[in-house]
């Protein structure tokens, strides 16, 4: 089996979609293996986001996620990764409501910014946000 890292953003919680998610994420045949409520400060929203620091909406971007607490989880299934970037469905949550109505961001996400939810992008990405938040799974 395959780990992935999976976040609830502030838009998602503070819309009250966690168990709309978390019911699509077990019907999905995923298992939840750890879950935990964070309110992320600049410092380390920047930090997990680093990739993006050169990016015009990286200011925007650090401000959304730290507009509120987000819902950080460790999920668990074969195929883990492209699984839940497939469940979550594109970035830009208005197109995904034409073009994968069934998805995450199109059921829960407003724009390309404030898209609800978050999944790494490759078993590398995981590796790193896994262990960001979750002590237990950093092997150094
Ligand atoms: P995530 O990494 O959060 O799962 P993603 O991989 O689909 O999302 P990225 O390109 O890595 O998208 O962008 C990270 C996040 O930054 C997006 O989820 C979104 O919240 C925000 N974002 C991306 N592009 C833009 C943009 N052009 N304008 C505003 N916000 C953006």
């Amino acid at each position: 089996k395959e780990k992935t890292f999976a976040m609830i953003k502030p838009d998602g919680l503070s819309g009250n979609y966690t168990d709309e998610i978390k019911n699509a994420i077990l019907e999905s045949g995923f298992i939840i293996l750890r879950e935990m409520t964070v309110r992320l400060d600049e410092d380390t929203a920047g930090k997990f986001y680093a990739e993006h620091s050169s990016r015009s909406f990286f200011p925007a971007l650090v401000k959304y996620m730290t507009s509120g607490p987000v819902l950080v989880m460790v999920l668990e299934k074969v195929n883990a990764v492209a699984d839940w970037r497939a469940l979550i469905g594109p970035t830009d949550a208005q197109k995904a409501k034409v073009t994968h109505p069934h998805s995450i961001r199109a059921m829960c996400g407003q724009d390309l910014e404030k898209n609800c939810v978050h999944g790494s992008d490759s078993p590398q990405s995981a590796e790193r946000e896994i262990s960001f938040f979750f002590e237990e799974f950093s092997s150094g």
